[in-house]
């Protein structure tokens, strides 16, 4: 599930490193560039969660919005076929 995104910036020199092959939770990424430990894989699934959960949620939000706004232009722009009160 979070094979496509595995890359994470270095919080220090916010260098690019990548998680690779089938890392343990308790895994530290070093950078590469830096040395500095980057973030536990426990720690780094979490906030992938995290952000993917986030990311749904607003495409959800956003698609039910415009869904929406297209039947209430449809029905604005179609006066003759308001239900009669
Ligand atoms: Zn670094």
């Amino acid at each position: 599930m979070f094979q496509r995104t595995r890359k994470v910036a270095c919080p220090h020199c916010n260098g690019a490193n990548f998680w690779h092959g089938n890392p343990r939770p308790t895994d530290v990424l070093s950078c590469r560039y830096c040395d500095a430990d980057v973030i536990r894989y426990d720690e780094y699934v979490e906030q992938a969660a995290r952000h993917e959960a986030e990311r749904l949620l607003a495409e959800f939000v956003e698609s039910d919005i415009s869904r929406d706004l297209a039947h209430l232009k449809a029905v604005l722009a179609t006066p003759e076929q308001r239900p009669c009160q």
